[in-house]
């Protein structure tokens, strides 16, 4: 097939790698050329717009940061749209809103472009893998055209059409909005009990085998406990955004969301302090700062 790929930061460089070892015609395009350079030394080509990127494809993908990044990327000048051909596909598969693909695909559907959204979940190292989790909201029909191009990049077995248009893009952002939460309440649960006088290996422990028991707890908390690392694979900025957006969701459908709300503020405190680039677990360092009270487990014996 051929392949447009736009967005080659943390997620878009591997996911791209992948479509070109799949052995697809690939073209590429970053707001940041030398984010290419890897990509065309193994053998894409380089477009110097996203409208260049879309000319000639039968498909492209967006990895971008959100929504007003995707919307410029699409309809502003040498945008993409106006780059693709009748019976080309438009695959997006950043965390963004129904609205920004609403209005592209108002534009898209006479022009004969298919729509998909495809956010993703599993990091750098599910996109490294080839084994990402893919929410597809679509057509049915653009979902099985597009599934052998979409289990190039994801687990088969963790592609999920969750519905029409837009679908994809709440899914999505439901789980980062409990994921998110999970990070902020176990940050707290942690802190209060190792002040309260027990261990914070002993602690994890029991919550582990009890009804309290998380993902997060079991896996993703290790990367603070064992090294200190509060993952910047994934940037507070990025963060902030996707809980701005659940946030802004919970809004349009009327939904109190006073925990949300909260957590958002929790994370928009942790980018103040930390910056942009700082990791997703920095809410954790917040609480341990304030308390003095670092969350580590004791070094492994030699
Ligand atoms: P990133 O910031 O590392 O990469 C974004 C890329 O888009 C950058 O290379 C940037 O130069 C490029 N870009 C920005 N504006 C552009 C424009 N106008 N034209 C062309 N290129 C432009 O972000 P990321 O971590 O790769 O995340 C990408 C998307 O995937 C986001 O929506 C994020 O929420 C989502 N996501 C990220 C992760 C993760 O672990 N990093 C996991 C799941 C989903």
């Amino acid at each position: 097939m051929k392949v447009g790929f736009i967005g080659l930061g943390h997620m878009g460089a591997p996911m791209s790698s992948n479509v070109l070892a799949a052995g697809h015609d690939l073209v590429v395009h970053d707001a940041r050329p030398d984010a290419a350079a890897g990509l065309l030394a193994v053998g894409a080509s380089w477009a110097g717009s996203p409208g260049e990127a879309g000319a000639d494809r039968d498909v492209v993908v967006t990895m971008l940061p959100g929504p007003s990044q995707v919307e410029d990327v699409l309809l502003g000048p040498g945008g993409l749209l106006a780059g693709l051909a009748a019976g080309a596909t438009w695959i997006d598969m950043s965390t963004s809103v129904p609205a920004v693909a609403d209005k592209v695909r108002a534009r898209a559907a006479p022009a004969g472009v298919a729509v998909l959204d495809a956010p993703v979940a599993g990091g750098i190292t599910g996109a490294t893998a080839g084994a990402l989790q893919i929410f597809v909201g679509a057509a049915t029909e653009d979902y099985r055209r597009m599934r052998p191009l979409l289990e190039v990049m994801g687990d088969p077995e963790r592609i999920l059409h969750v519905g029409a248009h837009g679908a994809g893009y709440t899914v999505k952002l439901m789980l980062n909005l409990l994921w998110f939460a999970n990070v902020t309440l176990a940050a707290e649960a942690l802190t209060i009990g190792v002040r309260a006088g027990v261990d914070v290996a002993t602690l994890r422990r029991s919550l582990l085998t009890s009804a309290a028991a998380s993902h997060f707890l079991e896996h993703d908390v290790l990367s603070v406990l064992e090294r200190g690392d509060f993952d910047d694979s994934f940037a507070l900025a990025l963060a902030c955004k996707d809980l701005g957006l659940a946030v802004d969701l919970a809004r349009q459908t009327g939904v109190p969301a006073e925990m949300s709300a909260m957590v958002e503020q929790i994370y928009r405190r942790a980018r103040a302090q930390y910056g942009d680039k700082g990791g997703q677990l920095l809410p954790m360092k917040l609480l341990e700062d304030l308390t003095a009270t670092p969350l580590r487990l004791p070094e492994p014996p030699e």
